[in-house]
């Protein structure tokens, strides 16, 4: 089946006891038992709880996968990928990470002795270059967040199976809609579906996909142990959500792409990050990994003013100032000082995000109002 029918379908059978078509809300922390060994599939709901079930078949499907573990959130599942490694292993990531990411490498587990190199996987000569006799995990971001550099995922697989390092990609900006991470030769692909998976900014919650056996045992056994799993109510909203992945993806793209060539022909806009250009540096591989260029968009301004980027977020009228992104609505925000703050400004300066870099979540909204709204901000600052 392709992927359309899977997102409608797939783990979505009509409950057996009543027919409902849509998964029940199974609200239970446990499940009576008719022996003390004996159950119909569920025994309690940290372990399983059957409408998270269907989310994790769903989310499988559309990557293309065996076995999805759905966490409480985005970060939950990152840990949990985390916890496969022992003290001592060595971690090799991009350098401009989704910054929760970021601070759990550095922050939780370099206490546990893991340590982690930093380096732009744009190009993977640094990623080989960072490579120890005991990397044993590779950590992808592509695009990447906020400068939307692509990393070649199929070629740092290779590298990182010749090392015997686990790749990991975090597939949250592109979605298995417009790239399946596992298909070019991935370990595991996690998701924070609080984005574009949930889709409508109502839901924290996250995932972990393989085909491994064993590592999906490992999974589902931290996803037990350290016990952050979602609640019932959130795996039913997530699954409304995938549903219309596929649609909502189609017009998330449609959309940034209008919104970038008007932000390139804009006196005021100094450079436009998006894949999806010709002259992008990663446009080849962008275009051989990806179906399509994805929903997010940033950009500098001329005058090289923070006051004036900064200015420009409260301007705009249907892009809301706020973090997150991903949901149907359209969001602006100013990543030196709200969701990359917390790096120093030489690093920030280092890595190319500058101070008047502006990030954009464009939403589903019609493309001709989002002009309008950003073109009508543009000439106010
Ligand atoms: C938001 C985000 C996360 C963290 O997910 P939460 O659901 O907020 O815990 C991880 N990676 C990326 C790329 C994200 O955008």
């Amino acid at each position: 089946m392709k992927f359309e029918t899977l997102a409608v379908h797939a783990g979505q059978e009509p409950d057996s006891a009543t027919g409902a078509i849509m998964t029940p809300i199974y609200q239970t922390s446990t499940f009576a038992q008719s022996e003390p060994t004996v159950h119909k599939g569920y025994d309690y709901s940290r372990a399983g709880n059957p409408t998270r079930s269907a989310l994790e078949k769903n989310l499988a499907a559309l990557e293309g996968a065996k076995y999805c573990a759905a966490f409480s959130s985005g970060m939950g599942a990152i840990d949990a990928v985390l916890k496969l490694l022992k003290g001592g292993d060595h971690i090799v990531a991009g350098n401009d990470i989704y910054g929760g990411t970021y601070r759990i490498f550095v922050k939780v587990f370099e206490q546990f002795g893991l340590t982690f190199d930093f380096v732009d996987m744009s190009n993977l000569d640094n990623m080989k270059k960072a490579l120890r006799p005991n990397t044993r995990l590779i950590w992808i971001e592509t695009p990447t967040n906020p400068l939307l550099r692509i990393v070649d995922i199929e070629e740092a697989a290779r590298i990182a199976r010749t090392a015997r390092a686990l790749s990991v990609v975090d597939n949250t900006f592109a979605t298995p809609f417009l790239q399946q991470p596992l298909s070019l030769g991935v370990d595991i692909v996690v998701h924070s579906a609080t984005k574009y998976i949930g889709g409508h900014s109502d839901v924290i919650l996250g995932a972990a996909i393989t085909n491994d056996n064993s590592l999906a045992e490992k999974i589902f056994f931290i996803q037990k142990s350290s016990g952050a799993v979602p609640g019932p109510f959130d795996c039913f909203l997530a699954l409304r959500g995938t549903k219309t992945l596929h649609l909502r993806m189609q017009r998330h793209c449609e959309n940034a792409r209008r919104i970038a060539e008007f932000l390139k022909s804009h006196p005021k806009v100094k450079h436009v990050n998006y894949p999806g250009f010709k002259d992008h540096p990663n446009y080849s591989i962008a275009s051989r990994q990806m179906k399509d260029f994805g929903g997010m968009v940033s950009f500098t301004l001329k005058e090289d003013n923070i006051g004036a980027a900064k200015r420009l977020t409260t301007l705009t009228k249907l892009f809301t100032l706020a973090e997150s992104l991903g949901g149907v609505e359209s969001l602006i925000e100013h990543p030196a000082s709200m969701t990359h703050a917390s790096l120093p400004r030489d690093v920030r300066m280092k890595s190319g995000l500058e101070d008047t870099l502006i990030r954009l979540s464009v939403g589903v909204e019609n493309a001709e109002d989002l002009i309008h709204d950003m073109g009508h901000a543009l000439d106010a600052v």
